[in-house]
């Protein structure tokens, strides 16, 4: 099974994927099954010591499945999940044939870490395509929990790095390897034997600045250190011989009596050796084809005491996000590598002192504990925010209470929003007319003369006229653009302007021309942009687009823009659901009072609420509401309550 599980499909179908290896990725299912078999025991052993509600921290590719497992056998626990290799883009992770068991693996964590916030990207965007479960600034919400992801990228103990660095073992290493080396410059090399070291084409770089600068010969030479790793799978034995054959290649035709351009050990060795290894080197050449954050770089920076040395750092290293005073290169670049060495060797002291200085002064403060701290600090407070939104969460205890009230006021007044919490929203806006249900709900509770039933919506006045009208119900339209009292005609509020529109069609209009599937609807006092029907993440990223450009047209003109569920609108500033709501509010008797809704312009009507008001969100994103229930169907089960005998 440990074949099967960890040379296999962790190392032989997600690291090729993750590390954007796509030709060497087996797609096998039987590896899978161990895969799972594997995450199996290890969350058996969990269950076996961990309590419900205990914090439990994951590891790496090797576990993408454990919190899921874990979670239904322990509801309550705090998991956190972080992921030491890169995350893949969507195009790539796609192809993998168990992505969604993947993805659902990790969303059994409630908090998911990476080291970048490429990474964090690119699952994001995964689970949103893939899952369909969107997010906004970093957190989804599933039906029943909120999910954060986030970067914290990893540092090192620089302590430990600094004091070896100082250590006598480590200086007696240095003056026997110096002995044997003589006064070249050197460059060194670690890393552990991977196809995303980009070994090859970093030795090929070398042979290159050899031959384009005579002048280093017998002055310059590489300490190439090839930890031995999965040597007995078929693609790193291969990648073992071709080092071989170029490091002989290159000291056979470049090597002298006196100087060996490349010493090579395949084997590894002790922090004190590592440690006069980085002391000495004038260089560090770090050069992956592709790494999650790569630590060897960031030890050698805090191996430099007296700060001088000049460190080469692949663009495809999660660290050069953070180490951006080393020279970074694309390690595909073979003319810029070259380049770059030649730069390190001939760096001005000061101005190597300058840049290792500031890289020291980064990794000293996010060193690992601070890293440490960071994602549990983070945990605790998602977990926190799940128990104010839990505390909040409309139970059947709560619901009683209310009900007790209702049935005890003489005069009440529900305010209601249509799209989303009387209905589920509909890939076109005409189709969310009200079903025979929600038509009997409303007419039992108009039925009491107690009650005032006000529908507060963001349509326009003639679908609500044509689904609603017959009804004795008050109606607020357009965001409160249209009042209708019921039995009586619809009014406006104020003679409002609508000129405006001529000059903001034309840029509705462009960009339903670039986003196909969006369109525009024309309200009186509102222009519509919808992208319910556009491909997930286009619609997303066009409505960002178009609201700022809104907002900076809007500049000025008392108009609004705001950013809906699935649209964008645009209206005039006088009008909202809070102050047409208050309108109802001033006029009428109201002992009991309920305001229900699912989208931000329901914010209005809410914080418009006298504060002994029942108030009840739609879905679980944050709200100034007191209560929340999940979707529609708990909104009209609620409401149903009340209006039972
Ligand atoms: N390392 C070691 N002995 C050696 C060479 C390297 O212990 O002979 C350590 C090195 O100090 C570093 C780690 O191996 O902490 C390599 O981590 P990195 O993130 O650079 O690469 P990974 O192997 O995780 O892909």
């Amino acid at each position: 099974m440990i074949e099967d599980f960890y040379e296999g499909f962790s190392n032989d179908t997600i690291w090729p994927i993750f590390h954007y290896f796509l030709q060497y990725a087996n797609f096998d299912h039987n590896l899978y099954q161990a895969y799972v078999e594997a995450n199996k025991l290890f969350c058996d052993a969990i269950v076996e010591v961990a309590e419900d509600g205990d914090t439990i921290w994951i590891h790496d590719y090797q576990l993408l499945l454990l919190p899921r497992m874990v979670r239904k056998l322990l509801p309550n626990a705090g998991i956190g999940f972080f992921q030491h290799i890169p995350f893949p883009s969507y195009e790539v992770f796609r192809m993998m044939p168990w992505r969604k068991r993947i993805l659902r693996g990790m969303l059994g964590a409630d908090l998911i870490g990476f080291h970048t916030y490429d990474d964090m990207r690119h699952f994001l965007s995964s689970v949103s395509r893939l899952v369909g479960i969107p997010n906004s600034s970093g957190r989804i919400e599933t039906g029943n929990r909120i999910i954060e992801v986030d970067s914290f990228p990893m540092g090192i103990d620089y302590h430990k790095y600094a004091v070896a660095a100082a250590s006598p073992k480590t200086i007696d290493q240095e003056i026997k390897f110096r002995s044997s080396l003589g006064n070249q410059k050197l460059i060194v090399s670690i890393d552990r034997l991977d196809y995303s070291k980009g070994l090859p084409r970093r030795l090929r770089a070398f042979e290159m600045f050899l031959k384009k600068y005579p002048e280093f010969e017998q002055k310059v030479s590489i300490i190439m250190i090839v930890v031995p790793s999965r040597d007995n799978v078929g693609k790193y034995k291969a990648l073992k011989e071709e080092v071989d054959l170029l490091v002989g290649r290159i000291n056979g035709n470049f090597g002298m009596l006196n100087w060996t351009p490349i010493h090579y050990f395949y084997r590894s060795f002790d922090l004190e050796s590592l440690s006069a290894f980085y002391r000495m080197a004038h260089v560090a050449l770090v050069t992956p084809m592709r790494d999650g954050m790569n630590l060897v770089c960031k030890e050698y920076i805090a191996s430099k005491l007296d700060k001088t040395g000049v460190l080469i750092l692949s663009e495809m290293a999660g660290a050069s996000k953070e180490l951006s005073d080393a020279i970074l290169i694309n390690p595909n670049n073979t003319e810029q590598v070259v380049e770059a060495i030649y730069k390190a060797l001939t760096m001005p002291e000061e101005e190597q002192i300058m840049h290792i200085s500031i890289m020291q002064d980064t990794l000293k403060r996010y060193n690992i504990h601070h890293w440490v701290k960071m994602f549990m600090d983070r945990l605790h407070f998602v977990l926190e925010l799940q128990q104010s939104m839990a505390t909040k969460k409309l139970d059947e205890q709560t619901g009683k209470g209310i009900k007790e009230q209702y049935d005890l006021a003489h005069t009440r007044m529900l305010f209601l929003d249509y799209d989303g919490t009387l209905t589920g929203f509909q890939p076109e806006p005409q189709m969310a007319k009200p079903d025979k249900t929600l038509i009997q709900m409303l007419l039992n509770l108009t039925s009491d003369d107690k009650n005032r039933v006000v529908i507060i919506s963001g349509r326009d006045k003639e679908t609500l006229d044509s689904w609603l009208g017959h009804l004795p119900l008050d109606i607020i339209a357009e965001h409160g653009v249209w009042l209708k009292e019921r039995g009586t005609r619809w009014q406006t509020i104020a003679k409002l302007k609508s000129s405006w529109k001529s000059e903001f069609r034309p840029v509705l209009d462009a960009y339903v021309n670039r986003t196909p599937g969006s369109f525009i609807e024309e309200k009186d006092h509102s222009l519509v942009w919808h992208f319910r029907k556009v491909e997930t993440g286009l619609g997303e990223l066009r409505s960002r687009e178009l609201t700022s450009h809104l907002k900076y047209l809007s500049t000025g003109k008392n108009l609004q823009v705001l950013e809906g569920d699935m649209v964008v609108e645009v209206k005039n500033a006088d009008v909202n659901k809070g102050s047409a709501a208050q309108k109802w509010l001033d006029t009428f008797d109201h002992e009991f009072t309920l305001a229900l809704g699912d989208d931000w312009t329901d914010e209005d009507t809410f914080k418009a609420m006298p504060s002994d008001a029942v108030t009840i969100k739609v879905g679980n994103s944050s709200s100034v509401a007191k209560f929340n229930v999940p979707s529609f169907k708990e909104a009209r089960a609620f409401l149903k309550t009340l209006s039972d005998t």
